[in-house]
């Protein structure tokens, strides 16, 4: 051979493409007929660029399937969105020949307009599709409490503003978190953002309620009910999310928690209450109207106890052993 094997490899990939002089050409021809390693070499160049010619074809299939898709639902929101003005403008025109004065109008425009956060909104825009829908199916539900209160001359927008507020707080919200753009911007701090959201709606729909209510007693229930409520609640949710242990401990923590609070909560309440009340008896032996809430108090306290118990040995063994 005239030339070594790490000059040719050096050519290889020129040659591979075609773009090396006809005179490189031959030389690198005449030595790949009588060397095996160096043809091998060639021959996997050649199929890592098939693969790469491959790819790329892929990726720009897949990018032009996705712009058709882009298209194809802007163009179906187009439509929804037309077909959805032909009920506002019937509406509005038999509202002014009605004379009466846009009430009813603004209640059919807001209904639609929810429909068409959860229709439309998807559709046209190009990315964060459930973040947007969302967004402005709770604005669009928000609207059309206001006119519905507004036309009806109530005064409960408060009350349900604030009853959606929680619902989407601990309902919607938590999914919505997991989806751009509020994945990246809130990390792992969602869920607790959530549960302080929750809270802060739920006392705001209680003082709402009670500001409505005519009940001079509310407050002081409220007051009693909520507070114990609102622990056990945070308690099971920082149990979940905070201590590095298996689940099986979580739950059973949950479980002796959520047992205790059972038994105990009653006299709490009577004692924030102002009223004293001796704890249930414990009568296993005897079952009558009299002894039947004590002793399924206890039992539930017991059961619950010894549930968590065995789902906490569960999880330490299963930890013990994963550790060895
Ligand atoms: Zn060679």
């Amino acid at each position: 051979m005239k030339y070594s094997c790490n000059m040719i490899r050096d050519l290889l990939p020129l040659y591979a493409d075609r773009v090396c002089s006809e005179e490189s050409r031959e030389i690198v021809a005449e030595h790949l007929s009588d060397c095996a390693d160096c043809s091998a070499i060639l021959r996997r160049l050649q199929c890592t660029e098939i693969e790469a010619a491959l790819r790329e074809e892929k990726t720009s299939i897949l990018r032009r399937q996705a712009q058709r898709l882009r298209r194809r639902s802007a163009l179906a929101g187009t439509v929804i969105a037309c077909i959805f003005m032909i009920p506002i403008l019937i509406c509005l025109i038999v509202n002014l020949a009605t004379g009466a004065a846009l009430g009813w109008f603004f209640v059919v425009l807001t209904s639609l307009l929810l429909a068409a956060s959860v229709t439309i909104v998807p559709l046209l825009v190009p990315e964060k599709k459930f973040f947007w829908s969302s967004c402005s199916a709770l604005v669009c539900l928000l609207l059309l409490l206001g006119v519905c209160c507004l036309y009806t001359r109530g005064d409960w927008f408060l009350v349900a503003a604030t009853a959606v507020l929680f619902a989407a707080s601990i309902g919607i919200f938590p999914f919505v978190a997991r989806k751009e753009p509020l994945r990246s911007l809130l990390g792992r701090k969602a869920g607790l953002i959530s549960a302080l959201a929750g809270t802060v709606f739920f006392v705001l729909m209680l003082l709402s309620i009670g500001g409505r209510t005519a009940a001079p007693f509310f407050g002081s229930v409220a007051l009693a009910v909520v507070p114990p409520l609102l622990i056990l609640a945070w308690v099971i949710f920082l149990l979940f999310r905070y201590p590095r242990c298996g689940k099986a401990v979580k739950a059973g923590t949950c479980c002796i928690v959520c047992g205790v609070f059972a038994f105990f909560a009653e006299r709490l309440i009577y004692r924030l209450l102002g009223t004293h009340v001796s704890g249930p008896a414990f009568s296993p032996l005897i079952w009558n109207a009299a002894t039947v809430d004590g002793n399924v108090r206890w039992l539930v306290l017991l059961g619950a106890c010894l549930a968590g118990i065995i789902l906490i040995v569960i999880g330490l063994v299963k930890g013990r052993r994963r550790e060895k």
